[in-house]
């Protein structure tokens, strides 16, 4: 598959537990029946592989099964400290699986999913439906929409300029809805009258938000449409610098680790020749992490993480360390996570966080997290 691990692609065949791995070199040289491993987790593609290779993929797949058909429970790290599990989702179909998989609620309902082939903006009545729908299906439990997300990857005609060069670095997100803010008001009005119908606890979030102005703006809007609980998502690093000023003006963060890597290490998430900066692991990233973690105590404000990188287990643990309070994922990520945090406590996820962030490199960073949990669990 072309394009980078975070690139829509990738995500929709995460979400559909399809295992994939993108721009691998030389795939399009296997030939039909070629006998093949492929490994997500280490993002590998193995031809031919060896009886031992073999062997330790089966043992791996077993070990993977057994994780799947343990009991589900809320996420809890080992000393008891909860870690809500939420699912990401992009429509209302998928809502009771997630609900069977266990989310605890949803952390990331990415509304332009619903909209990507119409070119026109979608009516208050369309939209009140819809997110009555996904709504319903979560009573009494915490559901997060993010708001018209039209980007480079996402266009969506009625709100996107398809003659910008560079649309990554445009009128995207949070911009492009404040540009055009009736788009916006008429979906804060649905979701508050899709509120009103169900028994679900609305979070509502700005996507791509990059100033402290752009948080207020949102906040004052959500709050006049009578939505609760807004916030924002911290995608590009200038949000993530001033996650404290930003939290004392709005209700939350959610961490949106896929654009922060993409703005941190410059490197597009649609380009397979770039895949390999595409990494939530680099310390660069991480420490930007840290920012908002540590705004969210300072501030005493919930802080989420909704990239990929909170599906990967391990790098689950390093978020809990860093100061996130939830992680958002697609469903058929639960259960590996729910597992791996039932392992560790909230001071070895602290340490694995310290040792990734004094790393250089992203494979460093995994490799100093893993000898930190394991000489933890050696004690
Ligand atoms: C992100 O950028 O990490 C995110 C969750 O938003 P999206 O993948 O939809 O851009
Ligand atoms: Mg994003």
């Amino acid at each position: 598959m072309e394009g980078g691990p975070t690139s829509h692609t990738a995500i929709l065949a995460r979400s559909a537990g399809i295992t994939a791995v993108v721009g691998a070199r030389g795939a399009a040289a296997l030939a039909e029946g070629q006998e093949v491993i492929v490994d997500a987790a280490s993002s590998q593609v193995i031809a031919d592989p060896g009886p031992e290779q073999l062997a330790e993929a089966e043992r791996r797949i077993e070990q993977r099964s057994a994780v799947q058909a343990a009991p589900v429970t809320p996420g809890t790290l080992a000393d008891g400290t909860p870690v809500p599990l939420l699912a990401n989702l992009g429509s209302p179909d998928g809502a009771q699986h997630a609900v069977e998989l266990g989310a605890e609620g949803v952390g990331l309902f990415r509304t332009e999913f619903l909209f990507l082939s119409s070119d026109r903006a979608p009516s208050v009545e369309d939209q009140t439906a819809a997110y009555t729908e996904l709504l319903k299906a979560f009573p009494g439990k915490k559901v997060v929409v993010r708001v018209l997300d039209a980007s480079a990857d996402k266009p969506l005609p009625f709100l996107t300029n398809d003659e910008e060069e560079n649309p990554a670095l445009g009128l995207r997100g949070i911009r492009a809805l404040l540009a055009k803010q009736e788009i916006l008001e008429d979906q804060l009005t649905a979701l508050a009258r899709a509120e009103a119908a169900a028994e679900a606890d609305v979070w509502v979030m700005a996507p791509m938000v990059s100033t402290v102005e752009e948080a207020e703006q949102f906040t004052e809007l959500a709050s006049a449409h009578g939505l609760k609980t807004s916030g924002v998502m911290v995608e590009v690093p200038s949000s993530a610098l001033l996650a404290e000023p930003i939290l004392q003006r709005t209700g939350f963060a959610s961490i949106g680790t896929n654009d922060l890597t993409q703005y941190a290490m410059a490197a597009d998430r649609l380009l397979g020749s770039v895949a390999s900066l595409q990494d939530p692991w680099h310390p660069a990233v991480l420490r930007l992490i840290r920012e908002v973690g540590a705004a969210g105590q300072v501030t005493s404000k919930p802080v989420g993480v909704c990239g990929e990188a909170a599906a990967d287990p391990l790098l689950a643990v390093v978020l809990v360390g860093l100061g996130a309070t939830t992680l958002s994922m697609a469903p058929a990520a639960l259960a590996e996570v729910r597992y791996e945090l039932s392992q560790h406590t909230a001071d070895s996820a602290r340490a694995a966080a310290a040792a990734a962030l004094g790393a250089t490199s992203a494979a460093a960073a995994r490799e100093a997290a893993r000898e930190a949990l394991a000489t933890q669990h050696a004690q």
